[in-house]
């Protein structure tokens, strides 16, 4: 009998770790346990994804003009609740010449999710996608960067490819940082075939900021800007 405390202490241990492995695998950039997935390209021509997570809200003009400004085509990861509250700016963005990528409705985090859950999730937001006029191929991302196991297998199973990102300095950080911090960390880490992230909408201002420094830096550095399908297509 007194080898039974040492046999549940080791089961313990073993639950522990793979909870910790999994919750690990949950938000990696690079591990995914069904379905394709991409943080970015192997390639050695300057060429770097923008990609934009959540809204769209009363930022979306701003965000366009400093686009604009630089002639500059991006990716929107998109929040379906976001479109249905700003309706206008779907069509906006699309109208402007960038991509729009699923980023969930209602930005869940999706872990112990069901199929059907996760479908409430994707499906009526790719309709608002599409009634914007995006007809390009849908890519997703999930919130938080966390997918699992009905996640994943969800996506495999309706063929859809899971962007991640290589380049993020300011999503899941605690301290405040500054548009010249997040435009430092941003440029030093960005490399040909980045996926770069970041978050613009709403009181970001300073995001909004330091996207326009990043452009203006890495172009001087001889980068050009290309949506997530033209980066993926080699376009
Ligand atoms: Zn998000």
């Amino acid at each position: 009998m007194r080898r039974l405390p040492i046999v549940l202490l080791a089961a313990v241990l073993v639950v522990a770790a793979s909870a910790g492995a999994a919750w690990k695998v949950s938000g990696s950039r690079t591990i995914q346990f069904f379905g394709e997935h991409v943080d970015r390209v192997a390639t050695t021509e300057k060429v770097i994804a923008l990609t934009f997570d959540d809204g769209p809200d009363e930022a979306t003009d701003e965000i366009l003009a400093l686009l604009a400004e630089r002639d500059v085509a991006a990716t929107f990861y998109l929040n379906g609740a976001g479109m249905a509250d700003h309706p206008e700016s779907g069509p906006k963005i699309v109208a402007a010449g960038h991509e729009l990528g699923n980023h969930t409705w209602s930005h869940r985090r999706m872990l112990l999710v069901s199929p059907s859950a996760v479908a409430d999730q994707i499906e009526p937001t790719d309709e608002r996608i599409r009634a914007a006029g995006w007809d390009g191929p849908i890519t997703f991302r999930p919130p938080y960067g966390k997918k699992l196991f009905v996640l994943p297998w969800y996506l495999a199973r309706h063929d859809r490819l899971t962007v991640m990102w290589d380049v993020s300095v300011e999503t899941f950080g605690d301290t405040p940082q500054s548009a010249a911090e997040i435009a430092d960390a941003t440029v030093a880490a960005a490399e040909p075939g980045s996926i770069v992230l970041l978050h613009p909408w709403n009181d970001r201002r300073h995001v909004r900021e330091a996207t326009g420094v990043v452009i203006d830096r890495l172009r001087a550095d001889g980068y050009r800007f290309v949506t997530v399908s033209d980066l993926l297509s080699g376009t």
